[in-house]
């Protein structure tokens, strides 16, 4: 018998959307910063449609060097989410330096 699978275990985002994604993270954070996004697609589903810059909901959370979002942006998040009928599958944020890992307030906060 095959197992089922969580359709939300693995993610699918067409490769021009990531690009954009990418290219805007990289912007954002200037290599001085850090930058972040949620990334938004059908309620049950596994492929990303469209993302949300943190700051575009929470306008000074790239203040400093690490992202402060304050909870108070989840309410555009929501709003959009509720008119587009998606939902949150993930969110992607940089970090300083060229490492790509976890940091243990990541592993906490997920
Ligand atoms: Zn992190």
């Amino acid at each position: 018998m095959k197992p089922k699978s969580n359709p939300l275990q693995q993610l699918l985002i067409p490769f021009s959307l990531w690009h954009s994604l990418i290219k805007g993270l990289r912007r954002k954070s200037q290599g001085i910063r850090e930058s972040g996004a949620f990334l938004l697609g059908k309620i049950g589903g596994n492929k990303v449609k469209l993302f949300v810059f943190y700051d575009n909901l929470d306008p000074e959370c790239l203040d400093s060097c690490i992202i402060s979002f304050d909870g108070a942006g989840f309410v555009p998040l929501w709003k959009m989410c509720e008119k587009k009928q998606l939902q949150v599958l993930a969110d992607v944020h940089t970090h300083l330096g060229k490492v790509a890992i976890q940091s243990e307030i990541d592993k906490k906060t997920q």
